[in-house]
């Protein structure tokens, strides 16, 4: 007979093989602020409440953006902050073969084409009315979507810059499950329940940049498979991004985490940082002298 569901899966979707697993993901193309600070204490609460392990992960596929100056800051702020990480962290710049194997995955499958076009292109030919994603950009108009395959390689093979996108249509008849796809989301009381999400909204994602060789949609997804990650803590901001990663998910057979998205930190007049705090760098905030007691306590948090 089949073992009924573990409890514990069912309250905190821990993974049944072992602990659960976190992660804090910054981007290091600038100074943690107070924001990052808030979304690194929210996921070292949230591992020690469930007993997991929490995982530090460089998102640095921007290599124009991201330097390594920024990561040591944040190292050292992360330290100051009082948190402390499972393992070494994982720098996405140095697993970009294990992005494009996935990615051609979807390639084998048909579901990914070059596109050539400029931003200039895409917003123009999108119109100033036309839909936009759920982060306010135009919706990709589909200008690449029917190059026939002997042009694409040709301008390819010319050195012509390409990104690589998804085809959404394609992608959602291959792996949208007959009663629409959902996420799993963990309520403040830790159980989980599921929410419909909608890729479909986004349209033909970007896969693979024209200057970096994956996306964030892309690198998140397969980090947090690779890395085991059970529970993606993160903010607000990027709940929407979600239904994208659920359904790469569904296509490349990833298990599927558990999401607990935060409240972004605001200022008075709706800005992303408290006031009092400014979009000021920690570092800026500890050598005017706030401790580091302090600036978890004006977060709402007693300890690290
Ligand atoms: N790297 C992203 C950021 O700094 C976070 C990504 C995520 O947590 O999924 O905003």
């Amino acid at each position: 007979m089949q073992q009924p569901a573990n409890a514990d899966e069912a309250v905190t979707g821990a993974s049944v093989q072992g602990r659960p697993v976190l992660r804090f993901a910054p981007s290091p193309n600038g100074y943690l602020h107070a924001g990052h600070a808030y979304s690194a204490l929210v996921n070292a609460r949230l591992a020690r409440r469930l007993g997991g392990r929490l995982l530090l992960r460089f998102e640095d596929i921007d290599l124009t953006r991201c330097r390594p100056e920024f990561e040591a800051a944040a190292l050292e702020d992360l330290e100051w902050l009082g948190l402390r990480f499972d393992g070494p962290p994982r720098r996405q710049s140095e697993h970009f073969d294990a992005y494009a194997a996935h990615i051609g995955r979807l390639t084998a499958m048909g579901l990914t084409y070059p596109c050539f076009c400029s931003r200039r292109q895409i917003a123009a030919a999108a119109g100033p009315d036309g839909p936009r994603d759920p982060d306010g950009a135009p919706l990709y108009p589909g200008l690449c979507r029917h190059i026939p395959a002997g042009e694409a390689r040709r301008r390819i093979a010319a050195g012509e810059p390409h990104a690589l996108r998804l085809d959404m249509a394609a992608a959602l008849r291959r792996a949208l499950p007959p009663g629409g796809l959902a996420m799993r989301r963990l309520t403040p009381a830790l159980v989980t329940e599921p929410v419909p999400v909608d890729p479909a909204a986004w349209g033909d994602v970007v896969l693979a940049r024209k200057e970096t060789p994956t996306s964030y949609h892309v690198s998140v997804v397969v980090d947090d498979a690779l890395q085991g990650v059970t529970h993606v803590v993160r903010g607000q901001d990027l709940e929407a991004a979600t239904a994208v990663h659920r359904l790469l998910q569904q296509l490349w057979g990833l298990p599927e985490p558990v999401y607990f998205h935060h409240r972004l930190v605001r200022d008075e007049t709706g800005g992303k940082l408290a006031k009092s705090l400014g979009s000021k760098p920690l570092r800026q905030l500890r050598a005017e002298g706030v401790a580091a007691a302090e600036l978890r306590a004006s977060l709402g948090f007693a300890e690290p």
